[in-house]
Order: C-alpha cells, then structure tokens, then sequence
C-alpha cells in the first residue's frame, strides 16, 4: 500500500512509525497509510520554508504570481485525476467533486491580481513637507491546516494567497483525506516553484500542535470543527501568532408561505444532502413559516426518498457515504435521540437504508416536528439530516436562527421583495442567501462565518485574504 509523503521542493517521509489506512467510505477498503506525524516533521519542513522565505519575498509579486498561472493550466489539466481522488478518498459524486476544483481554480486566479490587491496606499503633507506610505509586506512562514470535507477546494482558499504575497507555506491537510494534496503537489512540483516555498505536512494532532507552537510560524489559517477551531484559537495567539479560524455550522433556511414550492424543494433537497450534508453550508434545518410546513414538509419528503444513494463513482448516484463509520454511528445516535425527543423520521434514512452496505451510508433523513431549542435544531450533526421546525411568522424565524450559536450561512425562500430584504438585513449570520441553497461566496469576496463559525477578524479569500 502507498504511503504518504510530505514535499519540500521533493517527496519525503514522515519520521512517525504510526500511521492511520485512509480509508475509501464507499467501500471500507485501504487506499494508502498516512501518518500520524510528528514534530521533528514540522521542524525539517518548517526550516525548509525559512529558508526560501528570503529570497522569495525579493521576488517581483508579477513573477511570484507566474507559478500560480503554471498551476492553473496544470490543475485545469489534470482536473479528471484530481477530482476522482477526491471521490476516491471522501467520495462525494464526480460532479461535486469537480465543483469544489472549480471554486479552488477561482482561488488561484483571484490571487493572480495580487499586484493589485496587496498595494498599499499613502498621502502627501500629513504634516507641512512630510509624505505617509503604507507598505503591506509578506510575514514569512504561514500554515493552512484543513479538514476533511473539501480535500481539494479548501487548502487552495488559502495556498493561492499566500504565496502570491511572498510569504513561504505549509499545510496540513486532513489526515482522513490526505491523497489529493498529495495529486496538487505534484503539479507544484511541475511549476518550478522555487524549494521551500510551498510544502506539505501530514499528521494529525501531533502535527497540528508543533505547527501551533513553531516559533517560525507567524500565521495561521485554520478550517474544521468549532470545538478544534477554539484550540487552535487558543493556543496559536498564546505563541503569538495572527490566527483565523473557520468553524463548524448549524445552516437554517426560512420557507415562506409564498415560496416557490419546487424550486425551493430541489433546492433545499440539494443544499441538505449534496455531499451527504458534509458541507459547512448544507441546510441542516428547515423553518417552515405558518401554511408553509405541510406543503413543504411533503414535496421535500419525496424528493429525498427518490435520491439515489450510492459511491460517488457511480455516475448515477445524486448521495456518497458518510466519511468514516465513526460518523455514521455518530450521525445514526443523533438521530435515535431527536426520534426520542419526539422527531419524526420521514423517509427512515438514518437506519434501514444502508445497513447492508459495507460502506457508511446513511439515507437522506427527514426529522419533522423539531423545537428550535432541540438537540437536532441546535447541534451540527455533519450528515445528510434536515429538521424541520415551524415558526408563526418571520420574526419568530428570524429570532430562532439568532438563538442559534453558529452563524456560518442562513437563507430565505420566498417570492416577497420586502420580506428578502429584511431577512438580510437582520440575519446574523455570515453568508446570507435569498433563494439559493448554498450561500457560498467566490472567491472574490471574504467567507464571512460569525459567531461560533468564525474566530478572527480577517476572513478566507479575496481582499481579505491579502489583508491577513
Ligand atoms: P476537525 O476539526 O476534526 O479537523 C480539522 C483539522 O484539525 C484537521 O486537519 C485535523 O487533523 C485537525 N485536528 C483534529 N482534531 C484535532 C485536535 N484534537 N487537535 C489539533 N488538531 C486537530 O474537522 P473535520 O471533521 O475534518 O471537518 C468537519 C468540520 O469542519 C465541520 O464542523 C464543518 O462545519 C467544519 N468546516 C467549516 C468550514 C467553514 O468554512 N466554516 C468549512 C469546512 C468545514
């Protein structure tokens, strides 16, 4: 079986004899071992990474920037290979995954405008004769460490920026997913990129504290749970260093009566189970407005009895596994204690559906009748589950999803011009939606998590990301 390995201008092992299978969830079958990590590999990268910091700082943002559109032509390419890497080792569908590739694309060339993004600004005669300039300048060695639900799409809302502003990087993939980092960098490779500049470390917790700790490191962008989102939020300021935390969500939708029932059914369909609800954006929970609950509660039932569930290399699957059968326990208790706490289940995914896969899936699942104060209406459940919960108006929707701790994304279904707009206009939550399902932003603008969905000032992408 392959193993592994971390890159600094070439491919190495790690030093750690652990290691853990990566694990296809269609299948439960071994695809490769990778390892657990250790500091002394964080210390030969992280060196690497000082090194070329110098040199590459001193090297024109136009000509940095020529790497970046190297691989872009290699990763449009090789996107097929990459993709089923993906699918291979999370197995969302092919045409998910090619997605997540596509938002990644958009990362690299928004970076490319970095001449223009990181200029800074200035004013003459502050005072009688005396001229202010504001320089932004590289910091040195940053990190992005990653997790599991978006292999390909999410180390690159970082990896484009950073070294496009001259700073030399490493990051840590999660070690659930970690073959196609594996893929990316050997188109990196393929660019010519001077050594150091861009690295690679795998691991797991071991990894992920000697990153947090390395006096080298000046800056760290971190995506996965809230819980590991305040650790790192914790511990990496404690060693000083300027850390941005992206965290786990808890998505709600509002459908209003006047909503457009198919459409808002296909969507909803999509965003809750698309990925098997593995996404920080997935709706999780459904806010059906007065008249609007049985209606909706009905079309979006049959709509997600009628997906087909199956590994993502199946073209004709619309739903992939669950990413490890821990997560499907996980996912299946959360679903018998919302049953117990007076949930029901329509269509019965959670159990009856995949018990004779060997792989981890789960049925698209439906809880109707869920308070908004409810386990299953408060708690990321990260699966393919949707809660519904009935509001009397708009207001008591707006005000359930305020309760809510996380505020990644909200969005509103309904064909009302003025109910739209107050609905963003009040909603506290980052990435606001009117009709669409998944409030994701290009790569032009920040990813704008509140609350618990976000530690930090600066967010990922776009001008903020040259900012931070
Ligand atoms: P995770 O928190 O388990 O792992 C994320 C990273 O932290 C991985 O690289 C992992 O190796 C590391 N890690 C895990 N446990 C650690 C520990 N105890 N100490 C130090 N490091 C540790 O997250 P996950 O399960 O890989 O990803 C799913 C979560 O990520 C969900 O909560 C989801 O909402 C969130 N997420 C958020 C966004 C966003 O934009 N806000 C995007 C994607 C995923």
């Amino acid at each position: 079986m392959d193993s592994v390995l971390n890159f600094s201008g070439g491919w190495q092992p790690s030093v750690a004899a652990a290691g853990l299978d990566v694990l296809n969830p269609a299948t439960g079958e071994a695809l490769a071992r990778a390892p657990i990590g250790d500091t002394a590999d964080v210390a030969r990268i992280v060196a690497a990474a000082s090194v070329a910091f110098p040199a590459w700082r001193r090297t024109p943002p136009q000509e940095r920037i020529q790497y970046l559109f190297k691989l872009r032509a290699l990763l449009t390419a090789n996107l097929d290979d990459v993709a089923r890497t993906i699918v291979l080792e999370n197995d969302k569908t092919l045409g998910e995954a090619k997605a997540e590739l596509a938002r990644g694309l958009e990362n690299i060339e928004v970076a490319c405008g970095i001449p223009t993004l990181m200029q800074g600004y200035n004013l003459e005669d502050v005072a009688a004769g005396i001229d202010e300039i504001m320089i932004r300048q590289p910091l040195g060695v940053v990190t992005a460490i990653t997790p599991f639900n978006f292999p390909g799409m999410i180390p690159l809302w970082f990896l484009p920026y950073a070294i496009a502003c001259g700073n030399t990087l490493v990051v840590k993939p999660s070690e659930r997913v970690p073959l196609t980092m594996q893929k990316l960098f050997a188109l990196i490779e393929q660019t010519g990129i001077p050594k150091g500049v861009c690295n690679l470390v795998n691991g797991g917790k071991p990894v992920v504290d000697a990153l947090l700790d390395h006096p080298d490191i000046r800056v760290i962008s971190f995506v996965g749970s809230s819980a590991i989102a305040k650790y790192v939020y914790t511990r990496g300021p404690a060693a000083g260093k300027r850390v941005q935390c992206q965290g786990g969500a808890k998505k709600h939708v509002v459908v209003m009566p006047d909503a457009d029932l198919p459409m808002t059914t296909k969507i909803v369909s999509d965003s809750a189970f698309g990925c098997a609800g593995q996404r920080y954006l997935a709706v999780s929970v459904a806010v059906t407005v007065g008249d609007a609950h049985a209606p909706f509660r009905d079309a979006i039932t049959e709509t997600a009895a009628a997906l087909k569930v199956g590994s993502g290399l199946d073209p004709a699957s619309q739903m992939g596994p669950v990413i490890t059968a821990a997560s499907k326990a996980r996912i299946g208790t959360c679903i018998d204690r919302s049953l117990a706490d007076g949930a029901r289940s329509t269509p019965d995914g959670g159990t009856a559906a995949a018990a004779a896969s060997t792989g981890y899936f789960l049925g698209p699942t439906i809880l109707d009748n869920g308070r908004a104060d409810s386990e299953m209406a408060r708690t990321e459940f990260f699966g393919p589950v949707l809660t519904l919960v009935q509001a009397r108006d708009l207001d008591d929707a707006i005000a359930m999803i305020a309760a809510n701790p996380y505020g990644n994304a909200a969005s509103i279904f309904t064909t009302n011009g003025p109910a739209a707009r107050r609905f963003r206009y009040e909603i506290p939550a980052g990435n606001v939606g009117v009709n669409i399902g998944v409030a994701a932003p290009m790569a032009y603008f920040p990813f704008s998590g509140w609350k618990d969905s976000f530690l930090g000032v600066l967010h990922g992408q776009g001008r903020d990301a040259a900012e931070f």
